[in-house]
C-alpha cells in the first residue's frame, strides 16, 4: 500500500494543503476529485516523488519516500510507482518501443532485448503492438494514452497514478481507459486518478475522495 500521512505542501507563502492523509491499497482505484486549484495535482506529484512535502510521511510497501521535509529512499520508492502524465510526455524523437525500453535499460540495467520483449508484451496487452515502431506524433490520443500507460508499467510498479486521463480523449477512448484501468487493478495494481470527470470517476473508481475530506484537524 501507498500511505501518505499528514502531508503539507506550500509554494512560497501559500499552503496548498495541510495534514492530508491518503492510503491506496493494491487492487483499489481511488479517484481524487475536488475544485480546480485545490492541490490535487500537487498531491499526486508528492506521491510520485516529484515534489517534496515539507511535513508528513509518504511510504510504499515499506519504502519511505520522505519524512518531515527530508527525502529518505526516493530512488527505490520511485521505481515502485508509475505516473501517466496528462499530456503523456512521450519522447517525440523515439519510437513507441524505445519510449518503453529506455527507463529499464538505463535505470535498471535490463538488457535491451529483455526490455523489448517485455515492452511488446505490454503493447500487446494494451492492443497497440502494431504501433511499436511508430513515432508518438503519428498516434491518436487514445493510442498515445495506451503507450504512456505501457511505459509506466515497464518498471512493474505497485501503484499507478493518472493525472486527468480523459481530458484529451473522445468518449470511446475514455471508455477504453476505464477498461484498461480496471484490468490493471484486477492484476493487483493500486490506482490513483486525479480527475474532473465525474462520470468517468463514478464508473471507474472503487473509491471517490475529495481533497478536502483528506485533511484532518488533529
Ligand atoms: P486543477 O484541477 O485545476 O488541475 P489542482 O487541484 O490539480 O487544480 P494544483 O495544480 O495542484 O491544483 O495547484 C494547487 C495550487 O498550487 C495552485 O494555486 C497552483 O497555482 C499552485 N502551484 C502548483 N504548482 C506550483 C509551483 N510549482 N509553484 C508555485 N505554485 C504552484
Amino acid at each position: 500500500s501507498c500511505i501518505a500521512e499528514k502531508c503539507a505542501k506550500t509554494f512560497g507563502a501559500d499552503p496548498v494543503f495541510e495534514k492530508v492523509s491518503l492510503r491506496i491499497d493494491q487492487g483499489e482505484i481511488v479517484c481524487l476529485m475536488g475544485p480546480s486549484g485545490a492541490g490535487k495535482t500537487t498531491l499526486l506529484r508528492c506521491l510520485c516523488g516529484l515534489e517534496l512535502p515539507e511535513k508528513g510521511t509518504i511510504s510504499l510497501s515499506g519504502t519511505v519516500l520522505c519524512q518531515d521535509g527530508r527525502w529518505c529512499d526516493p530512488i527505490q520508492y520511485r521505481q515502485k510507482i508509475g505516473l501517466v502524465f496528462q499530456n503523456w510526455n512521450l519522447f517525440p524523437h523515439w519510437t513507441v518501443l524505445r519510449n518503453l525500453t529506455e527507463a529499464p535499460v538505463r535505470l535498471k540495467g535490463t538488457s535491451r532485448k529483455e526490455a523489448e520483449k517485455k515492452a511488446l508484451r505490454l503493447l500487446e496487452q494494451l492492443k497497440i503492438e502494431q504501433k511499436a515502431q511508430a513515432y508518438p506524433n503519428s498516434l491518436s490520443g487514445g493510442q498515445k494514452q495506451r503507450a504512456a500507460i505501457a511505459r509506466a508499467c515497464m518498471l512493474a510498479p505497485e501503484i499507478l497514478c493518472f493525472d486527468e486521463p480523459t481530458s484529451a480523449l473522445d468518449e470511446q477512448s475514455a471508455l477504453d481507459v476505464t477498461q484498461i484501468i480496471q484490468d490493471l487493478a484486477a492484476q493487483g495494481l493500486g490506482i490513483l486518478i486525479v480527475t474532473h470527470d465525474e462520470q468517468f470517476a463514478r464508473r471507474t473508481g472503487t473509491r471517490l475522495v475529495r481533497l478536502s475530506e483528506l485533511q484532518s484537524n488533529s
